[in-house]
């Protein structure tokens, strides 16, 4: 039986935590490069990438992704995947939310498959029109979707724009957990979700929060892939802050192999996702 190789996604800032919640949360392009370049080193094969304006809010300004992006690749021996968001400011514009894909041509982006209520806070609008226009763009531009998930409806959403061609199949799945608005971070809801996904697909799934580690756990067991990073989760432990996403990486890749898998090299996982 061939070993199963399994991919972890860094997502090193997200748009929401700042430097009060974890002071090792990278927030400025060099930051962020840096703690990417570190994070593959430490096994992970995709960085899932968010930017910040200068007072470090969630921002989709381009030149901030160029600059991050161009940091990045000037690593010569770093072959990390790059993936950007689409969904960095509640705020930003259609637009906004797709130029940096048609101008810097990431490998990956998200593709957050329907609307909800955030966090008890704002409006996560991705309405139909949207969704079929940033999956033309995707596909124009040779950017393989990241589906996320916080809801059942949006994995039935998702196989409407499969039928319709704005997705392509074999789809990449993340299912986020523990989002306020969306499903709870449990085992339960995690088995229900992966169940709906369709066959063929490839498939990851996050805990934010409390439920963090137990989803990371019975992801590996399920045979998903993971993500870690501070955009999810800014503890180690309970009570305990992450030093660096270094930190979360090297974790996952410790529980990946005590599973009896391998941790996928960049190389290995644009096979598996068909980059
Ligand atoms: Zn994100």
């Amino acid at each position: 039986m061939s070993i199963k190789k399994t991919i972890i996604t860094v997502a090193p800032t997200g748009a929401w935590p700042k430097k009060e919640n974890n002071p090792n949360i990278p927030m400025t392009p060099k930051e962020i490069a840096e703690d990417v370049y570190a994070c593959w080193k430490a096994g992970a094969a995709i960085c899932h990438l968010h930017m910040r304006d200068d007072e470090g809010n969630g921002t989709m300004d381009t030149a901030k992704f160029r600059e991050t992006v161009n940091l990045i690749r000037a690593y010569e021996d770093c072959d990390i995947i790059i993936n950007c968001t689409t969904s960095g400011d509640l705020n930003a514009t259609d637009e906004t939310r797709q130029a940096h894909l048609k101008e810097l041509r990431p490998e990956m982006a998200s593709y957050d498959c329907g609307s909800m209520n955030w966090m008890h806070s704002g409006l996560f609008i991705n309405h139909p029109k949207f969704l079929e226009e940033l999956g033309t763009t995707m596909q124009e531009s040779g950017v393989k979707p990241e589906i996320e998930i916080f809801d059942a409806g949006m994995i039935y959403n998702s196989l409407y724009y499969l039928k319709k061609g704005f997705l392509k199949a074999p789809c990449h799945y993340q299912l986020v957990l523990g989002a306020a608005g969306g499903s709870t971070a449990t085992i339960e809801n995690l088995v229900y979700l992966k169940g709906l996904i369709p066959e063929g697909s490839t498939w990851g799934a996050l805990g934010i929060g409390n439920g963090h580690v137990p989803i990371m756990l019975a992801t590996v067991a399920m045979g998903g892939h993971l993500r870690v990073g501070m955009e999810d989760n800014v503890y180690v432990a309970a009570g305990q802050l992450a030093e660096s996403n270094a930190q979360l990486v090297t974790r996952a890749a410790d529980i990946v192999r005590i599973a009896g898998n391998k941790v996928a090299t960049p190389a290995e996982a644009r096979e598996i996702l068909g980059l």
